[in-house]
């Protein structure tokens, strides 16, 4: 028998409260070996706090964290932070001022054999490549490259999973990617689980094995980026994760369908009213002075036009489109939606 090792996190119906306010309500998740995992939700969901949770920063007042097997809080007592096998990276790099780059990376693996710390410090700057600047103090080197450093820093003791709190978000936008795509490599090539807070959608997506969407203190779905996009659970998970706009879909000749076409197949369980999420990059406009529909805005970004149709209905719904089709409000169009398989949610509005 094959017995594989405990998972790297476990958290069982955990619940903090400040006040009558349930910061946390009730989160059940497992992370796997190795795993990257995207926390992401609107501001005040509850991400810090479950982080901080894990972390040994705030302690439950209900439920359990168990860290590789290892129970860190059980709604009764916790185990401090610094006793947990915890990495954490936080949004501001809390490098050490005095300490060069390199020291601050040897920091957590000071008790090791000065020959394998020097080995480890210079691998693991050389995999977020900023070995050039070992010598070099914080002050003295970029804002990405500080967060850089305290990736690397974190990452040094191998702590048994790895935190990180928007430890991107100071930076500018390209920067991010790369800093980002560093912070993959370093995770794959350590093997180090982690779980990562983020408020953005599209980093959540890039980054994530699996996104969590928390809302009000609980769990709302967690799955693959395709997962939580292509087949989000309710109009919140769609919404939050990337323009969206809900039509009603009814039934006609013994087909589903919405304003915008056919839904085909229809889906194999559907209880209750449904709605479709159309997506912008889903909708197909061509200039008919007949149409039905009404370009109504139109937005230049570049690569894209964005228009805002307004349907036969009355219904708006939104149209990405790579070339400039007609700029002029006003202008009639044909909307179609160029999949048969858009998202599906229940019309409670939930
Ligand atoms: P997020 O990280 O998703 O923005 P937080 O975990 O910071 O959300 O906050 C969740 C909720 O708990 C919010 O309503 C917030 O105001 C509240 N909260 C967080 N920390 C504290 C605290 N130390 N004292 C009181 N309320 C807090």
């Amino acid at each position: 028998l094959v017995t594989s090792p405990p998972p790297p996190l476990q958290v069982r119906g955990a619940v903090r409260a400040y006040g009558s306010t349930r910061a946390v309500d009730g989160v059940d998740l497992e992370l796997h070996a190795g795993e990257l995992l995207v926390l992401v939700g609107p501001s005040g969901c509850g991400k810090s706090t479950l982080l901080r949770a894990i972390a040994g920063l705030v302690a439950l007042d209900a439920g359990e964290i168990v860290v590789g097997g290892e129970t860190m809080d059980d709604g009764r007592s916790a185990t401090p932070p610094e006793h947990r096998p915890v990495g954490m990276v936080f949004q501001d790099h809390s490098l050490f001022p005095h300490l060069t780059i390199g020291d601050n990376v040897a920091f957590g693996i000071r008790k090791k054999p000065a020959a394998e710390r020097k080995e480890l410090v210079a691998e693991l700057l050389e995999m977020v490549e900023i070995e050039h600047l070992a010598k070099r103090y914080p002050h003295e080197v970029s804002g990405g490259e500080r967060q850089r450093a305290s990736v690397a820093r974190a990452v040094a003791p191998q702590p048994r999973l790895l935190l990180l709190d928007e430890p991107f978000a100071a930076l500018d936008p390209n920067l991010r990617e790369q800093v980002r795509t560093q912070l993959v490599n370093l995770l794959r090539t350590t093997e180090t689980p982690a779980v990562f807070v983020s408020h953005d959608q599209a980093e959540a997506m890039a980054l994530g094995d699996r996104v969590a969407v928390m809302r009000a203190g609980r769990l709302e779905q967690l799955g693959s980026g395709p997962d939580i996009y292509d087949r989000p659970v309710n109009r919140f998970v769609a919404s939050f994760m990337g323009d969206a706009a809900f039509l009603p879909v009814t039934a006609g000749n013994g087909a589903l369908v919405t304003e915008l076409g056919p839904i085909d197949p229809p889906p194999a369980t559907a209880d209750g009213a449904l709605e479709a999420v159309i997506r912008p990059a889903d909708v197909d406009l061509v200039v008919d002075p007949d149409g039905p529909s009404e370009i109504i805005d139109s937005v230049y970004q570049g690569p894209t036009w964005t228009y805002d149709v307004r349907l036969g209905s009355g219904a708006v719904v939104r149209s990405t489109r790579p070339r400039a089709l007609a700029v002029d409000h006003g202008t009639r169009v044909h909307a179609r939606l160029d999949t048969t398989t858009p998202p599906l949610v229940p019309a409670d509005g939930s």
